[in-house]
């Protein structure tokens, strides 16, 4: 089959570490060819820009007079702004700055007030925070799982149902409009684990009906340490604050405490003001182009690596639903005769490809498809391109062809 190829496109090619040189096992360099976005992407310009613009300006924030910590503040307090405004959040949603999706996770589970219904091919992000849990098995059809999610939610009363938006493994994109309605019939909220959803569609919570969104800067092109949760204040303001200390409280005696609403009831401590503001930069940066033309860029480039991986012997790719379920661009496979360390190891080695091999927190869904040894994940990003997919494929092709 022939597959249209995609090239780079410029306004989402500002990517860092595009051209980083990488050594190679039989001598000199090459560039580096990043499959690795799905565990952390590479900062955009706009991102490294914005934290370049605000370190002379690194102040701790809120009440602090000075001019910097007047800076910081302001630069933390429109982040929220900023990421709401990207989520297409509503009023009664609040943002809290966390250090990254399991954070947000851990804070939700503390707010819950009742069971939580989750799928069995969650990353353990989504599944361990959760206290008194309700796993629903996923079928071998997108839509006799949302069937089985629905007969969950009405055997018995749930306070909420946590889904990932794509797959960490497949790539396989839930169908989230549909969860919601469903959850909310039967009187429950929707958290989504956005970790693998947002970096790739542009999601809209009022749109989609979401109550609860999680996702991390640093697969969203900013560096590591911040993370956000977006949802509806009554639970937050009513849970245990998340951690305890200053910047979380109203007023505090020694015998009493005042705990301050959310988000700060749940921010203590003085908070990761550059990670924010980098957070802050990849969502403006992202709403003002045309996530469409990107998703169908990632797409052409998907079907490329599909296809190609399809036309090398011993390869099977994983998959949990057919080949017309919507996709992000993750694609997991593994090689007869080749552990997932060695083909991952020879890719970085000998080729200059950095892929991701093992099981990639999602342990359950591994032993539930027969890999419990793990598989190799290649996933894609803005900066990827269809050079870097045909260097891929052609250096599996040698792999296989030299034998294990
Ligand atoms: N959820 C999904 C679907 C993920 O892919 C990941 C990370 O790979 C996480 C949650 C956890 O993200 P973090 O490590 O940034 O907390």
């Amino acid at each position: 089959m022939t597959v249209a190829t995609a090239t780079c496109i410029s306004p989402f090619a500002r990517v860092s570490g595009c051209d980083v040189q990488v050594p190679l096992v039989q001598g000199g360099t090459c560039t580096y060819a990043n499959f690795d976005y799905a565990a952390s992407a590479p900062a955009l310009a706009s991102v490294t820009d914005r934290i370049s613009e605000l370190l002379p300006f690194y102040a701790s924030v809120h009440r602090g007079a000075g001019y910097a910590s007047r800076i910081s503040t302001t630069s933390y307090e429109d982040s929220r702004e900023s990421v709401s405004r990207f989520v297409g959040a509503d009023e009664d949603q609040v943002v809290v700055f966390t250090r990254n999706t399991t954070d947000s996770i851990n804070l939700l589970a503390g707010a819950v007030p009742g069971d939580v219904v989750v799928l069995d091919i969650e990353h353990h992000a989504n599944l361990l925070p959760w206290k008194n849990t309700r796993v629903v098995e996923a079928a071998d059809s997108v839509s006799e799982t949302v069937w089985r999610i629905a007969v969950e939610l009405e055997r018995a009363p749930a306070a909420l149902l946590a889904i990932t938006g794509a797959s960490n493994v497949t790539g396989e994109v839930l169908p989230i409009a549909e969860l919601a309605d469903l959850a909310h019939a039967c009187g429950a909220r929707i958290f989504v684990d956005g970790a693998q959803l947002v970096p790739h569609r542009r999601v809209d919570l009022a749109e989609l009906g979401v109550d609860y969104l999680a996702f991390s800067g640093h697969k969203l092109y900013a560096p590591f340490g911040a993370g956000v949760l977006v949802g509806r204040r009554d639970w937050l303001d009513e849970a245990e604050p998340y951690l305890a200390g200053g910047g979380a409280v109203r007023e505090v005696a020694l015998d009493h405490t005042e705990w301050a609403c959310a988000p700060a009831r749940h921010e203590a401590g003085s908070p990761n003001v550059l990670g924010v503001a980098a957070i802050a930069a990849a969502c403006d940066t992202l709403a003002s182009h045309d996530a469409e033309a990107a998703a169908r860029h990632e797409e052409l480039l998907c079907a490329q690596l599909v296809e190609g991986l399809r036309d090398i012997y011993g390869v099977e790719i994983l998959r949990l639903w057919d080949d017309s379920t919507d996709c992000v661009g993750i694609v997991t496979f593994g090689i007869e005769g080749f552990e997932p360390g060695e083909i991952a190891a020879y890719l970085s080695a000998e080729h200059g490809i950095g892929v991701r091999d093992g099981r990639f927190c999602a342990h359950p869904l591994l032993a539930r498809v027969g890999l419990p040894g793990g598989a190799v994940r290649a996933s894609l990003g803005l900066g990827s391109s269809s050079a870097d997919v045909d260097r891929l494929l052609a250096a599996l092709r040698q792999l296989v062809a030299d034998g294990p």
